[in-house]
């Protein structure tokens, strides 16, 4: 209608209608306004419940964690388990179902922990003792998850533990095996966002942090890298999508350095690339995140260093090696130190009755001992099984790597240890 019309109208030539209205239109926007107020007081409300809610769900279920992980269901020493499923997972690579022999219910552990075992393949001159991380979330009580590949030496001959389950340990098979232990692990009562980096076999702590994260609900945000050669090598590929599809803050980045013919990039695999450090300036907002690594050497390497040159503040890289090839410059100073830049420390081998000048150009305490014809037991030589531990009579270690196996007080753990003064060890 027409203002002019309507303002001429006989309701407005009446001054008491006019303020009447004025007063009605008045208080309805009133009405409007304190209506409006409340609607979104109570959808904040009802926001800030609902967040409130969700960080009690997840402080109950990491108290149920930590509940599960009571030192009364732990144990010492080893432990039997049988196989009670082997799956497998890509090319040569196999996950072991491992489920108390005595049915009693398991400690849970911390996301990235290994579980160490003793075996004893057909021709191994003696027990061999090999860890493996858990692959699974610390989800269940009554199973634990480790997943193998087949490891191929150099040289061509196969690894012989790895090759040893792959060949011969099926379902129903017992097994010994020692309680959840290391150092390396996510803390989830710790809020920081998160890059999870990992290379072939490497993804198995890296897929047991993301999976608690997910079981959770902890809503930080997860950037998960992981690489491999092909789709042939590509393990828990379904696994991580599921884990993605149930937690909307973890993002996947998926790296073929070789992709076969029939992979498709934005299905299969994201990059056609190895995961670098370029990739992540690429694809994080920022740098300031808490990265978690496991790789092959020289995967591990170039993202230690390349990350320490980006400005990630070393208490903020955590890896773990697989073995003693890995993380070299990770380690505080793995390279064999010049003669001259050395104290002349005299070792003692106490047991053995021999008195020998430490050779700085040893790359740690065992690999010295056996050049000097001194038998001290060996097996992850990454300072987590324990194989090594040898007590220390008189004097003092360092270490190039944090050890993942506990050092009591008076031993070292000579696989990742050099003398910081003369020494008198038992072996
Ligand atoms: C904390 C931790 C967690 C681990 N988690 C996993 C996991 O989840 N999954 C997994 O598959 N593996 C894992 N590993 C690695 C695993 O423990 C074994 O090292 C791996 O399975 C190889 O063992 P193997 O007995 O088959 O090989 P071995 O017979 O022990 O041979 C490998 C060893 O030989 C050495 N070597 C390599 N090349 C040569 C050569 N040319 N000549 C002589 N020696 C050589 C290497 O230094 C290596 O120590 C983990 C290791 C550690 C320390």
């Amino acid at each position: 209608m027409n203002p002019e019309i309507l303002l001429r109208s006989p309701a407005f030539s009446d001054p008491f209608l006019v303020v009447g209205m004025a007063g009605v239109a008045l208080m309805l926007g009133y009405i409007a306004t304190q209506w409006w107020a409340a609607t979104r007081r109570y959808a904040f409300e009802a926001q800030r419940s609902r967040l409130e809610l969700a960080a009690l769900g997840k402080k109950i279920d990491v108290l149920n964690l930590k509940a599960q992980a009571a030192p009364e269901v732990a144990w010492n020493g080893y432990r039997k388990f049988t196989v009670a499923k082997k799956v497998e997972e890509c090319n040569d690579t196999f996950s072991y179902y491992l489920s108390p022999h005595n049915g009693r219910p398991l400690p849970s552990f911390k996301p990235g922990q290994y579980l160490t075992f003793e075996v004893q393949p057909p021709g191994a001159p003696k027990a061999q003792i090999r860890c493996y991380s858990l692959s699974d979330g610390a989800l269940s009580d009554d199973h634990y998850r480790v997943t193998i590949k087949r490891y191929m030496k150099e040289d061509g001959t196969p690894g012989v533990v790895s090759n040893y389950f792959a060949d011969h340990v099926s379902e129903g098979d017992l097994l010994n095996v020692k309680a959840p232990s290391g150092k390396f692990y996510l803390d989830v009562e710790v809020d920081r966002p998160v890059v999870l980096i990992s290379g072939g076999i490497g993804i198995t702590p890296m897929l047991a942090m993301a999976r608690v994260l997910t079981h959770i609900n902890d809503k930080r945000e997860i950037y998960f890298f992981f690489g491999c050669r092909s789709g042939v090598d590509h393990m828990f590929r379904d696994e991580v999508i599921e884990l993605q599809k149930k937690n909307p803050n973890m993002r996947l980045h998926i790296c073929y350095s070789r992709p076969d013919e029939g992979d498709v990039k934005g299905q299969d695999y994201n990059h056609h690339s190895r995961v670098t450090v370029d990739l992540m300036k690429e694809v994080l907002p920022s740098s300031n995140f808490e990265y978690y690594l496991c790789g092959p050497g020289p995967f591990m390497d170039s993202l230690v260093s390349g990350l320490y040159e980006w400005g990630v503040p070393k208490k903020d890289v955590k890896f773990e090696a697989f073995g003693p090839a890995t993380v070299k410059s990770g380690a505080k100073d793995a390279t064999p130190k010049a003669a001259a830049d050395t104290p002349a420390f005299e070792i003692e081998f106490s047991r053995s009755g021999k008195k020998v000048a430490w050779d700085p150009s040893s790359a740690n305490l065992h690999a010295f001992a056996e050049k000097n014809g001194i038998p001290i037991d060996f097996s992850c030589g990454a300072g987590s099984c324990g194989s090594c531990l040898v007590a220390v009579k008189k004097g003092n270690v360092e270490y190039d790597l944090e050890p993942g196996h506990e050092v009591d007080e008076g031993s070292c753990l000579t696989c990742i240890s050099r003398p910081c003064s003369n020494m008198v060890i038992d072996a």
